[in-house]
């Protein structure tokens, strides 16, 4: 029988962390063959390039070169350059994850061409329509043939808004597998000694999203409320390419206590995170990876689409809301032990490649969700 080509479409920093784990699994089947294209959303090499390095991807066999643009403008070319590669190409199937540009463009394209698409994360809601993620993932969810689903919500989610459970598998978390399988390593690093910080003696920052950094007087705010919390703790901040741009723009000024570095390599993030006494965030996958770790999580967002790491995890909502940082360091005593949440076990990727190989075989279209399920064990200590 012919090989069935998989293209996987990655473009910015949290993609890679879960596509790597279902390309390293496909690898190993026979009848798969498999090509990774890069958008180029996110193109600075500091949330590029030393990704492919550390993980299990090789360098993408496309690079389009979208660049930073209008979120209309940023998919539009996504799209076009997308629909390009796959009329060549011609793929039996379209695997997208999370929730970007990208994201969106590439499961527009893949049906526009009547290729079947695989959202990888699907059903993700945090019913708040002024987030971009959340139209990207809405629209991706109802244009895709098959949806991996990393937590029951997400299944939950999907069946409200119609979608068939035919075609949902809840196969767990691929972003889990990235940290399960890189966490031994980063354990040795102890990458907090490189800036003389102790284990469980900082607070870890990482702060992004459009909704805060892109509004000065909140972003003013939030590093004025940080500068004060590091004189309890100190605070190490690697900060997101566009989050730098902004702090630029105020004339920020870190203090000894309060450091800032560029983002990171994975690896290196993931040293820092695990021997955090607290990290406060905005991103999506780093409320995930301190609820899979067990260390204390402050989310400053109003809302996330991720309640199983509240429901079983360790993250807190801050609201977005700056003063709510003072409180930071005295929640933290009040820690409670994280459970890992079901197939939060490091085999989501092979899980999903089962599902995508009985996809693209035509053995099935999408096993049931419960089929899947196991029982929650304890997070990683
Ligand atoms: N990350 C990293 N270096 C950093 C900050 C984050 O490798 O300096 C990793 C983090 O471990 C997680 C992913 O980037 O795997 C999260 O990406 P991001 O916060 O950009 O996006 P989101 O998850 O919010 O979509």
């Amino acid at each position: 029988m012919a090989r069935k080509l998989v293209v996987h479409v990655v473009g910015a920093r949290p993609n890679y962390m879960k596509v790597a784990p279902l390309y390293e699994a496909l690898a190993g089947r026979p009848g798969v063959e498999q090509a990774l294209i890069h958008t180029g959303q996110h193109y600075d090499p500091a949330v590029r390039d030393v990704f492919f390095a550390e993980l299990p991807l090789p360098e993408p066999d496309v690079q389009l070169e979208v660049g930073s643009a209008s979120h209309g403008e940023q998919t539009a070319r996504a799209l076009s350059g997308l629909e390009r590669v796959f009329a060549e190409l011609r793929p039996d199937l379209v695997v997208v994850p999370g929730d970007v540009n990208s994201t969106l463009a590439g499961a527009l394209a893949a049906v526009k061409l009547q290729i079947p698409v695989c959202h990888l994360e699907a059903g993700l809601r945090s019913f708040d329509w002024t987030m971009p993620e959340e139209h990207n993932r809405r629209l991706t969810d109802h244009m895709a043939a098959l949806l991996l689903t990393h937590s029951a919500e997400a299944g939950d989610n999907l069946g409200m808004e119609g979608v068939s459970p035919d075609r949902i598998a809840f196969v767990g978390n691929t972003m889990i597998d990235t940290l399960v399988a890189g966490l031994q390593r980063a354990r040795k690093l102890a990458a907090w000694r490189h800036y003389g910080l102790g284990r469980r003696r900082y607070i870890l920052v990482t702060l992004h999203r459009p909704a805060l950094v892109d509004d000065p007087e909140l972003l003013h705010e939030t590093v004025r409320a940080l500068a004060q919390t590091a004189r309890t703790l100190p605070v190490l901040f690697p900060a997101h390419p566009r989050t730098l741009e902004r702090l630029t723009r105020l004339s920020f000024r870190p203090s000894p206590n309060l450091i800032l570095s560029s983002p990171l390599p994975y690896s290196r993030f993931l040293s820092l995170e695990d021997g955090a006494a607290a990290v406060i965030t905005d991103s999506g996958g780093v409320q995930e990876e301190t609820t899979a770790l067990g260390v204390p999580c402050f989310t400053l967002r109003d809302n996330t689409e991720r309640p199983v790491t509240i429901s079983h995890g360790t993250n807190t909502l801050l609201g977005l809301n700056p003063s709510s940082i003072a409180d930071v360091p005295a929640l933290i005593e009040r820690r409670r032990p994280a459970i890992r949440p079901p197939l939060w076990d490091g085999r989501a990727g092979e899980r999903a490649a089962d599902v995508v190989e009985a996809f693209l075989t035509g053995a099935s279209k999408a096993p049931a969700a419960q089929s899947l399920a196991v029982a929650a064990r304890p997070a990683a200590q």
